[in-house]
């Protein structure tokens, strides 16, 4: 894949990195419609699978088994009409338009794959983004986080040890005081939601051979600088939340910030401890380092600074979508919020512009299309707004209908990265595995 050949002659080569909410999509859009002709489309991704990031919740707290839900990207690509390329974008060289892959290692540290380069066109970059600690010293090495499948997996692991642990102390001694205490740090939408998942799988443990463990054995903190949880909901919306949580038993607290994490506790400003064997860090994001050296535009963030066509301001070639880039509409204070349903939205959007560019055509703007946000407290209730012409503005909803418009995101995705009949049929095979499947993965 050098750069030797002339253009003419050549394929058009569009390199998407990041196969997630928003890339994956786009792929299969792009294989779909031009893979197959005169363009090589490249999806360069660290992991060999995706699972739907916002699942994440449910896979750390056992609810869900990723294996069922998660997309094996060479078969994806091969149906689909694109290439996949493992491996971590490490830097871009803007002058010969190629990307830099880091070494591919095997688990033991052996380089199975030197560094290497890959030729672009155009460039999407939708790497998404990571937990952003603030700088909070001993969160990294003391607190887990929900950025991926193997941070999830870990928390599931460590949450059935603790689990078992307690089990067998109440076993030998029915009137021992044992718990397992989580902490989690963020009052949004993941941290709320992985305290209910929480309650969920705790009162499912017992049916799993664990007979003497039940939800009463779960003590939960829930941290939070703010005045109040979930701040993108309305305070009515919020207000409800925290009342289901703490009718959960969930410990919910507002206005405190965490100064430090030490092994298995928090330290909060005013010198309180919140001891835990747990420490989850949920508490916002910011997008990877790397991208700040890219000689691109970025912000405080490190996202890309992206103009209404959703090119980076610096290099029309290279498109960023998703929770990398920050893009805020003229006329509009507060940017484009780092949601699934966003990046959603931008991969057609980058979709429909690279294919005006095959045409020579004038790209079109972007325009977000804020649906609204739902915050899903697992079995026990939904409640959210919606937003848009369909409602007159802003509604609020919770219970039945709630879940199945929260729920829906997730249909909508599938549906966009296996098409139609084939998202519906995976759709189906997904109820019938609720019902023949355990409830909970203990593995
Ligand atoms: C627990 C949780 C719950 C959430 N719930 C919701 C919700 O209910 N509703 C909602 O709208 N949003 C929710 N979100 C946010 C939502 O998941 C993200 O906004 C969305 O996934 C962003 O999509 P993306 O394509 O930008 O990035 P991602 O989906 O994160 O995909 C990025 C991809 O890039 C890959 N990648 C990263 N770095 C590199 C690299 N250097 N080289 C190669 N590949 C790389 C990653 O492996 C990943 O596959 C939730 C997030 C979490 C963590």
């Amino acid at each position: 894949m050098g750069t030797d050949t002339p253009l003419k002659t050549r394929k058009i080569q569009i390199v998407v990195v990041g196969g997630g909410a928003g890339g994956l999509e786009l792929v299969r859009r792009l294989g779909a419609k031009y893979g197959r002709k005169h363009h090589d489309i490249i999806l360069i991704e660290r992991n060999r699978t995706h699972i739907w990031k916002p699942l994440l919740h449910e896979v750390a707290a056992g609810a869900l088994d990723a294996n069922l839900d998660e997309v094996g990207y060479r078969s994806h690509c091969h149906r689909w009409g694109y290439r996949f390329f493992l491996g971590t974008l490490e830097g871009v060289d803007r002058s010969n338009r190629e990307v830099v892959l880091a070494p591919l290692l095997d688990d033991d540290g052996t380089e199975l794959i030197g560094r290497h380069r890959i030729r672009y066109d155009y460039l999407v970059l939708a790497i998404g983004s990571v937990t952003n600690d603030f700088g909070t010293p001993g969160v990294k090495e003391n607190c887990l986080f929900l950025d991926d499948r193997a941070g999830a997996d870990r928390f599931r692991n460590l949450l059935l040890n603790h689990c078992l642990r307690v089990s067998r102390a109440m076993s030998l001694d029915r009137h021992a005081d044992e718990h397992v205490r989580v902490a989690i740090v963020g009052g949004g939408a993941t941290g709320v939601e992985l305290a209910a998942e929480l309650f969920n799988s705790a009162g499912a443990l017992r049916h799993f051979g664990l007979e003497v463990f039940d939800e009463s054995r779960l003590k939960v903190s829930l941290v939070e600088a703010g005045p109040r949880i979930l701040p993108a909901l309305p305070a009515r919306l919020a207000a409800a939340a925290e009342g289901e949580l703490r009718a959960l038993g969930v410990d919910v607290r507002a206005d405190t910030r965490v100064k430090e994490a030490v092994p298995h506790a928090i330290i909060c400003e005013d010198g309180e401890r919140i001891e835990a064997d747990l420490l989850v860090w949920a508490a916002g994001v910011k997008a990877a380092p790397m991208l700040a050296r890219l000689g691109l535009e970025t912000n405080a963030n490190n996202q890309l600074i992206v103009s209404n066509t959703l090119q980076t301001t610096r290099d029309l070639r290279i498109f960023a979508m998703g929770d990398c880039c920050s893009h805020t509409r003229s006329g509009l204070e507060r940017p484009v919020p780092p949601r699934a349903q966003a990046a959603h939205q931008m991969a057609s959007a980058v979709f429909r512009n690279l294919g005006l560019i095959m045409r020579s055509k004038t790209l079109k703007p972007f325009i977000y299309q804020d649906h609204g946000s739902l915050v899903s407290l697992s079995r026990f209730s939904t409640v959210g707004s919606l937003m848009g012409n369909l409602v007159g503005g802003r509604m609020a909803i919770e219970g039945r209908l709630a879940r199945f418009v929260y729920t829906s995101l997730y249909r909508m995705h599938l549906i966009a990265i296996h098409g139609w009949a084939r998202g519906m049929a995976l759709l189906l095979v997904g109820r019938v595995n609720q019902i023949v499947r355990p409830q909970l993965k203990l593995h």
